[in-house]
């Protein structure tokens, strides 16, 4: 990655032409000047000119940004306006001296407890039957508002939505794959690992379980760099290099681990980054069939380039419902929820009003993050019909079969 000041000139290249007001979902969801590139590059050009300095305040704004790209792909210029921001944030995080607490808050350390507690709740939520209480309560809590609301999010997202032990019967081939669980996976709900493994088995694809931590994107994403390269530390020391692949089927673990050779020179690194590959991709070729006829939806994940979308519109036997703007971003990415939880929030219900009214079961996606985005907006709903969303793995473990 390249220092901030080595992209003076890419910032100059920004005419001012306010185009990415049309596609910045932060900005339509504040109208606030600064959520756009254009904004940022103009308290990064004072930065540069030393009119401004790093601050707490400038942070705040660079933080206003989901990291969608939809700027980069709609930009006259072709400016990579995420690139530059994480740049800058990086530099603040080198220029402005941490308080023991903001190293707390940011550290890995506490995110993995948060992680842990999340797990345990959705243990108890799961074994003592709170899940299906809080389901049946719907309507009641959603006149509690923000409380009723992050419940039911809550719950959506601990539920378990595939019954694994009945399908699920591992095979061993020649071909090493270690799985990439991902915070969500590992932590809170493993339906999607339980069912990658089923479809992948299917496949004859067998995959072998690893110790491998958070992949750091929230701290890519935040420019926090020191941290990021300390999580590649850790996974690189359990990555076993016998392995064929390294498979993820989360949309930005699969984005990320790929750059990992870009942030350690090892050799390993570059192995690393080398191996990973999309579930996704390895399904690519397989006609699926559905037993079930079902209308079903797609949400794509702003760093998908995987070929899900085919994948999915080739299943036998589902109605495929064509949505505008099913791959705008659905405003959680992570941090950004937690730092900008009301824009997040409002991001997510404008993208789920494409959803409704449309006769539609299931929104497909790959990304846990999504998952949450896509289910922040539809807590808000309070229609018995509303659609549901779901990991695509899930889907094809939950209601297909590989056809013959
Ligand atoms: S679209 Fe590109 S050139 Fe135009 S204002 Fe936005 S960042 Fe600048
Ligand atoms: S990356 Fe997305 S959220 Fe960030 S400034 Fe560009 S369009 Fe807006």
């Amino acid at each position: 990655m390249k220092e901030f000041l080595n992209y003076e000139d890419e910032i100059y290249k920004c005419s001012r032409c306010g185009l990415c007001q049309t596609v910045c979902p932060v900005y339509k969801a504040t109208l606030n000047e600064c959520a756009l590139s254009r904004g940022k590059f103009n308290i990064l050009n004072g930065i540069i000119k030393g009119e401004l300095k790093f601050s707490d305040r400038v942070k705040k704004y660079l933080d206003l940004c989901t990291g969608c790209n939809a700027c980069k792909e709609f930009c006259p210029s072709g400016i990579d306006a995420r690139k530059i921001f994480i740049a800058a944030k990086n530099e603040y995080y080198k220029n402005q001296k941490q308080t023991l607490l903001q190293k707390f808050l940011n550290s890995y350390v506490l995110f993995k407890t948060l992680l842990i507690c999340l797990g345990i709740i959705a243990f108890i939520f799961r074994c003592f039957g709170i899940s299906q209480i809080i389901k049946f309560s719907e309507k009641f809590l959603l006149k509690f508002g923000w409380f009723g609301k992050k419940l039911l999010l809550l719950n959506l997202l601990v539920m378990h939505k595939y019954n694994a032990k009945n399908i699920y019967s591992p095979k061993i081939n020649g071909q090493k794959a270690l799985y990439f669980d991902g915070c969500f996976n590992k932590y809170i709900n493993n339906d999607t690992k339980n069912a990658v493994k089923n479809i992948l088995n299917q496949c004859d694809i067998s995959v072998v379980d690893s110790k491998f931590e958070c992949c750091a994107i929230s701290y890519f994403h935040d420019g926090n760099i020191d941290e990021f390269k300390k999580l590649i530390e850790q996974n690189l020391k359990e990555f076993d290099e016998s392995c064929d692949y390294i498979i993820t089927d989360c949309a930005s673990c699969n984005a990320v681990l790929k750059q990992y050779k870009d942030f350690n020179e090892s050799q390993k690194a570059l192995m690393f980054s080398n191996k990973v590959i999309s579930a996704v991709d390895l399904i690519k070729n397989i006609q699926f069939e559905s037993t079930k006829t079902l209308n079903v939806a797609l949400h794509k994940p702003c760093h998908d380039n995987s070929d899900f979308i085919n994948i999915v519109k080739n299943i036998k036997g589902i109605n495929f419902i064509e949505i505008e703007n099913y791959d705008k971003c659905c405003g959680f990415s992570g941090k950004f929820a937690l730092q900008n939880p009301k824009i997040s929030q409002e991001i997510s219900r404008q993208k789920i009003k494409n959803y409704l009214n449309k006769n539609i079961d299931y929104i497909i996606t790959t990304c846990p993050a999504c998952l949450l985005g896509l289910n922040q907006g539809l807590t808000e709903i309070d229609e018995p019909d509303k659609p549901e969303a779901i990991n695509l793995f899930v889907f094809l473990a939950e209601y297909c079969k590989p056809s013959t």
